[in-house]
């Protein structure tokens, strides 16, 4: 497939753009580009995909979300509103995930594979949540991905507030899960293109929710499962103050000392959020080369504080971008990333865009590389995976390699996302889903969550 005409726009580590550009697809990935005219030439008999008015960009990566939140929509939480994160937790979170059955869980991941689509979003790392819906429900995010076609990356978080058993039920989840995947990687070589492309979008890390919802003893245990398997972990990190006290009662060390005495960190890791940090713990965090994911729209929401990004930045931890959740639109959420630090410093020098589409594009890039390592993601070079979005976009002043963050910010919501293509196969086609029945999922998607909603009300009420 040839994409031509549009105006292409590389990322990378030195963006260039490319007006009049063509990209060549072979498979699963980008095998040539540049000029239009000399791409034609160069590969005449090519099914051409038509991108004038449109730039041409890799798709994006959201690096930390939760798939089971999508039935929170519009949801009024019984009784007073909470005050703080521990009462969000209790009120709304910890109600909702325990009123999800499978086919809930199934369904709210394909909204939200609609959503991330339509916005351009094409690989995801999910964090999920069912405590009545535990084995095998990573199996059932899993197919709903592969019927969407967009990259993800899974787990399921354990935590101690449930109880022993299922503690013990979410280590078993995500072992289960990890030696499942692992051994698709093992028979991936032998398929063909298509299969080896549905095979390669799954992929799993193992799950923890926070430090304050987790001893020593399930920590030690997960630490024993994860280092036989070969994997890192995806957690919440000091995202409130609460995390932090409960660290010291428990431990007498802040939460990334104690996640790090532990062998929780490392450069598999993500720690998302690290709202609540100090210079020494940010400097573990560098030290163990763990990864950490900034959500603002999620931090401003729950009014939790803002991460000191700025000051991660410039110690040299990787830090990208995850939404925790909120709309798979990580235009939106570059936008929130680009203001909050600037409020929360009272500097607009802080945070330039470039910075904020560094993180967007190149570290998160980074992070999902842990996950597919094979080619690089968040650019469009020769050799990457070709996961590539087009967005309508009429650009009123100049558009250089250099101002495009601030075109983004400033003149691209993400809602002409117009086509996307994840792993050289179109999931959207001039605004028209290809592997989703949009319909279909809506329509099951509002039943179920009117269900959803009296469980949590039920939930609530016995509380
Ligand atoms: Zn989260």
């Amino acid at each position: 497939m040839l994409i031509k005409n549009g105006t292409l726009v590389t990322l990378g580590e030195k963006n260039e753009i490319i007006p009049e550009g063509a990209v060549l697809v072979r498979e699963d990935y980008i095998a040539d580009l540049g000029s239009s005219v000399e791409l034609a030439a160069r590969y005449p008999d090519e099914d051409v995909l038509n991108a004038r008015g449109k730039l041409v960009m890799p798709g994006l990566i959201c690096a930390h979300t939760h798939f089971y939140g999508a039935f929170a929509r519009g949801m009024a939480i019984p009784g007073e509103p909470p005050a703080n994160f521990p009462q969000i937790l209790e009120r709304l979170w910890w109600r909702l995930d325990k009123a999800l059955d499978y086919e809930d869980i199934r369904y709210s991941a394909l909204v939200c594979l609609i959503d991330a689509i339509r916005h351009g979003t094409t690989c995801l790392i999910d964090h999920h949540a069912s405590p009545n819906a535990i084995d095998g429900s990573l199996d059932v995010i899993a197919e709903a991905v592969e019927e969407a076609g967009v990259r993800a990356c899974l787990c399921y978080e354990v935590t101690d507030r449930d109880g022993a058993e299922r503690a013990k039920a979410g280590i078993r989840e995500n072992v289960r899960f990890i030696k499942k995947v692992q051994g698709y990687k093992g028979a991936k070589v032998q398929r063909g293109y298509l299969e080896s492309y549905i095979l390669n979008l799954i992929t799993c890390t193992f799950g923890l929710h926070a430090s304050l919802t987790l001893s020593d003893e399930t920590l030690e245990e997960c630490v024993t499962a994860a280092r036989d398997l070969g994997v890192g972990f995806h957690i919440h990190v000091a995202e409130d103050i609460a995390d932090v006290e409960d660290s010291i009662r428990r431990s007498g060390m802040r939460v990334v000392e104690r996640l790090a005495k532990l062998g929780i960190l490392g450069p598999k890791t993500i720690a998302a959020h690290c709202v609540h940090l100090n210079e020494r713990e940010m400097e573990i965090l560098k030290g163990t080369d763990t990864k950490v994911v900034h959500n603002p729209r999620s931090n401003m929401n729950n009014a939790v504080g803002t991460a000191d990004v700025p000051a991660m930045l410039g110690r040299g931890v990787l830090v990208g971008l995850g939404n925790d959740g909120f709309s798979n639109n990580m235009f939106v959420e570059m936008h929130a990333a680009y203001l909050v630090h600037k409020l929360a410093k009272r500097d607009p020098r802080v945070m330039g865009a470039d910075q904020v589409l560094r993180m967007a594009f190149q570290n998160n890039a980074q992070i999902a590389s842990l996950f597919w390592p094979e080619r690089p993601l968040g650019e469009i070079s020769i050799g990457a995976h070709a996961d590539i979005v087009l967005v309508d976009y009429n650009p009123i002043t100049p558009l250089t390699d250099s101002n495009f963050p601030w075109h983004i910010i400033f003149g691209v919501d993400g809602t002409g996302i117009d086509t996307v293509i994840v792993g050289g196969r179109l999931l959207m086609k001039g605004g028209k889903l290809l592997t989703l029945d949009e319909e279909e999922i809506c329509a099951r998607a509002k039943e179920l969550a009117r269900k959803v909603w009296r469980r949590i009300s039920r939930i609530s009420a016995t509380n």
